[in-house]
This record gives C-alpha cells, structure tokens and sequence, in this order.
C-alpha cells in the first residue's frame, strides 16, 4: 500500500475499482457507436417524413450553396469574390435576466445592439454587421437599404426564408412568449418600436450560415456543423427525400435543400445514449429537463457540469473521499461552476509535450487512463500534474493543501472521459449524414469515391479543446471506414454563420424578400 493510499484509508484497490466502473460508464464501443448512428438514420428519416418529431429536420428553403464566385457588398461583409470575404462585428453580450425574461425585452436588446452597431462602427451609408459569439447565439448582419440577415441559433421551423416559428429554447434560454411566435416578426416588431429603419429579410440557423459561408470559402459543402456552446448540423439534402413538404411548390421544384437537422435532440428519450448518473443529474438540474439529449452530452454548455458532477462524487466518495480530502469549493459546489475551458486548459496541460512522445509509441494520445499510482509516472508527467494542480488551485478556488498531483490526475482523467465521449458521439452524427447522403455505409463498406467530402465546422469546442477533432476522427473512421474518413475534410468556418447570413440576405434580396 502506497503512502498515498494509506492516508486516504482506501486500498488502492478499491479505489481503482470505483474509477474503474465510472470509466466504463462513460466507454462508448464500436457497437454502441453502430447502434447509435442507425438510430440517427432512423430519426433523420422520421424527422423528413413528419413535422413535430423532436430530430426537427427543418427545411430551410435554402436551395442552393454558393460556390465562391459570387460578388457583391452585403452588410458589413465583403464578398470578395475570389472564395474570400472581410468582416466588421462586434459582440454584444446576453445577460441571464434578458435570457430569462420577457421575450420583448430581449429582442428590443437586439434592435438597440443593432443600432449601436450601426453608430458606432457603420461609417456612413455603410452597411452594419453586430457578432458572432458562442455565448451570444445572435448574429445581425445588415446593409444600408437596411435589409438584415439574422442568425439565430435555435431550433426554428422556418416556412420561408424569412419567417419561422421558434419551436423551443436551448443552451439555457427561456424567454418568456417567444416560442410559437414568427421570430423574424418578434425582432421587426422591435425595429419599429424603436423606429430603426431596419428590413430583417433572411433568417438562418448557425449552422446553415456556417455551411453556406464554407462553401462559399471550399468551393462547395455537404454540412455545416457548430460544435460550442450548443451543437447541431445542417446538410444539403434531395428535396425528394423530404416527404413532410407534401406536393408543396418547394417539393415541386425538386432539386436540393439544407435541412438543419437540430440533431441536438436526438434521441430524448435516451434509450440509445450512455447515460451515466452524472448525466442525470445535469439533466434532472437543467432548465429544460428531458430536451436536447444529444447536446448534453456533447457541448460545452454542459460538459464542465457533468465533470463536475463526477469530481462532487468523487469528494464524497464512501468510505472515505477519493478527491481534494474531501473539500469542495464554491466553483465546485456551484450549478454551472466548473466552466468547459477549465476542462480545456486541463486537457492541454496535459498534453502538450505529450503528442510527439506518445505518438512515436504508436499510442493515441488521449488515452483515458487514471492514476492510481501517480509515483509510477515520470518526472515529466510529474511536472505536468503540478500545472494541472496549479490550473486547479487558481480556477476552483482550492486551497493548495488540498490539491494532491493525484488529485491532478483525477482531475485529469475526469476530463478527458467526458470530452472523449463527447467527441466520439459527435462522430456519430457525421456518420450518419454521410450515410444518409450517400458518401459512405456504415460499417465501413466503401461506395465509389466521389471526392473530397467538405464539412465546415465551428463553435468553441472544435477550436479549442484539446484533440477534439482528432477523437471524433477516430470515432468517424470506425464508423464509416478509413478510406471514407480520409476523404472527409474538416474545416473551421470562422464567422461563418455571420458570413453565411450575409449571403443568405443577398439571395434573399435577389429574390425581392
Ligand atoms: C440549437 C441549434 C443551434 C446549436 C448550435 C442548439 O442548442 O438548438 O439551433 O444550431 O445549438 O448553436
Ligand atoms: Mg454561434
């Protein structure tokens, strides 16, 4: 029995134990990962079958991608023409009283970040662009006419390409009477309030803008997808395969549509989902208990609270506490405490170094792995888990004496099985649109190369969390098979639903919108 071990009073052995079963909790196997896509295919195909099934699959009447080519001065954004463009924003934050509130108050918010965008950084006669930020899900864009393309990202059952109904709120929002209501007439409405001379005339989910804006920058696109704050796809999809649009002049038209598949709520009843205790109670917790299934497991809205809910059993772990002696903190004992770039800076601590040394062992380098025995590693290791003890001190507010470098590791450990998850169930959804879209079987049967496969992605959690892309590759190519993944090439869109909603407001105003 180590030192270590003798102070806390638990065998190493039974400690093992119990980190042993939370992390085969949170172990997602080849099979599960099958079994989950098929069940993603079958919502897909119910979700473009009928309206109202939660996997939304909302037709966007987006009908085309744009290709790089096209020109034109729309809002703040500059269509340079040659697959590139320029833009101006600033980010206006959303308080927790104007999420929570009145939903007239928080659209009034939006017109009057609108008009100081349009003082403060407009020159004159010059078109206006406010934000793109994760933790603000509003993006305006608009020109000096005033027409305005509004990202907004949240499931919306669009019925034009100006107008939709909000279905529900996500990501920790719940203003009050806005769900049902036209949100394109809940953001004009406040315009004219406040007498802007302002034209809100397209209206985009991120993800389509994310999807538009890199097909603009690749040439072409299959799927946007946001992986931040909250996360979802969208796909260009054959008009024939939406069956729900009936005989309608959209499904006459044939041809093809983005249909942003909200797959945040995939599978809410969670009977396909590993769902862990710690899952539970972040759900049991959350504003919108039994909604956005899939989410909660991936974004980073929720992935520092269920690390937290596994380091709080862990402090009160029976018989005796196998985390800081037994002491929480404030950050730890707070809802919404441990903040996803906590995790992120853990996770980075720990790896950095580590890449070129395990990757020359042929080993992946985001093993899971806990350390029991933390006196068995190295002096580099060793040196990195005093970061990792010195991340921890600083940001949960613990008291030095507290932190052990096993509680470093644990810390670690903790992270890195709740982001590992998250990244391969993320693959999951990928898989699924590349099956649905013809770009590959499940299984790994290989259809005929059709070239590259473009994916734009953005959000917070694919640009910063350490390895993030890397485990939902490997998740993908179990999947789908090597010689698919490889093709599958995986781009940030940075801005790009800003940018996508300025594309979308100048085919909204060819079309006289
Ligand atoms: C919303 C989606 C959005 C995604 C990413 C989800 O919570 O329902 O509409 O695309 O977050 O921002
Ligand atoms: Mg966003």
């Amino acid at each position: 029995m180590t030192k270590l071990a003798a102070l806390s009073g638990v065998s190493v052995e039974a400690e093992r134990k119990i980190l042993d079963d939370i992390e085969d909790q949170f172990r997602l196997e080849e099979d599960a990962l099958i079994e989950i896509t098929k069940q993603f295919l079958e919502d897909f195909r119910a979700g473009l079958g009928e309206y109202n099934h939660p996997m939304a699959m909302i037709p966007t009447f987006v009908t085309g991608v744009p290709d790089g080519t096209e020109t034109g001065r729309v809002c703040e954004v500059t269509l340079l023409g040659n697959h590139e463009f320029s833009m101006k924003q600033q980010k206006y934050k959303v308080s927790e009283a104007l999420k929570t509130g009145e939903a007239s108050v928080l659209f009034d918010y939006l017109a009057d970040s609108v008009d100081a965008f349009l003082t403060e950084h407009s020159s004159v006669g010059s078109p206006i662009s406010p934000s793109h930020d994760v933790a603000n899900p509003f993006d305006t864009i608009s020109a000096p006419a005033v027409p305005l393309g509004l990202t907004f990202s949240f499931p919306v059952e669009q019925t034009a390409l100006n107008q939709g109904k909000i279905l529900t709120w996500t990501k920790g929002f719940s203003a009050k009477n806005a769900v049902g209501n036209d949100v394109v007439g809940l953001l004009q409405d406040a315009f004219n309030r406040k007498h802007l001379h302002v034209r809100c005339v397209a209206l985009v989910n991120d993800t389509v803008g994310t999807l538009l804006s890199r097909a603009y920058s690749a040439g072409s696109c299959l799927l946007g997808g946001i992986f931040g704050t909250g996360t979802n796809g969208a796909y260009v999809e054959k008009v024939d395969n939406i069956t729900k649009l009936g005989d309608s002049q959209a499904r006459k038209e044939g041809g093809l549509m983005i249909i942003n598949t909200e797959w945040g709520a995939f599978n809410n009843t969670r009977t396909r989902l590993p769902t862990t205790p710690y899952d539970n109670k972040l759900d049991r917790e959350s504003i919108n208990p039994r909604y956005q299934a899939f989410e909660k497991f991936i974004s980073g809205m929720y992935l520092g609270e269920i690390t937290r809910n596994i380091l709080l059993a862990l402090i009160d772990a029976a018989p005796k506490p196998l985390l800081f002696g037994g002491k929480a903190s404030a950050p730890l004992n707070t809802h919404y405490g441990i903040d996803t770039a906590i995790m992120s800076e853990v996770e980075e601590a720990w790896e950095s170094g580590r890449n070129t040394e395990i990757k020359a062992n042929g080993q992946t380098n985001w093993q899971s792995a806990h350390f029991t025995d933390v006196e068995a590693l190295g002096p580099q290791d060793h040196a990195r888990l005093e970061r990792i003890r010195g991340i921890l001190v600083q940001r949960l507010l613990l008291d030095p004496e507290d932190v052990s470098l096993r509680d470093a590791a644990t810390v670690r450990w903790a992270a890195s099985l709740v982001a590992n998850r998250a990244a391969r169930l993320s693959g999951t959804a990928l898989a699924a649109v590349l099956v649905q879209t013809g770009h590959a079987e499940l299984g790994g049967g290989t259809p005929e190369p059709k070239g590259n496969i473009i994916i734009g992605v953005d959000g917070s959690l694919i640009q910063h969390y350490p390895n993030f892309q890397a485990r939902l590759r490997s998740s993908l190519r179990s999947l789908v098979g090597e010689p698919v993944e490889k093709r599958v090439e995986i781009d940030l869109a940075k801005d790009g639903s800003g940018a996508g909603a300025a594309l979308c407001a100048l085919q909204a105003v060819k079309q006289g919108l």
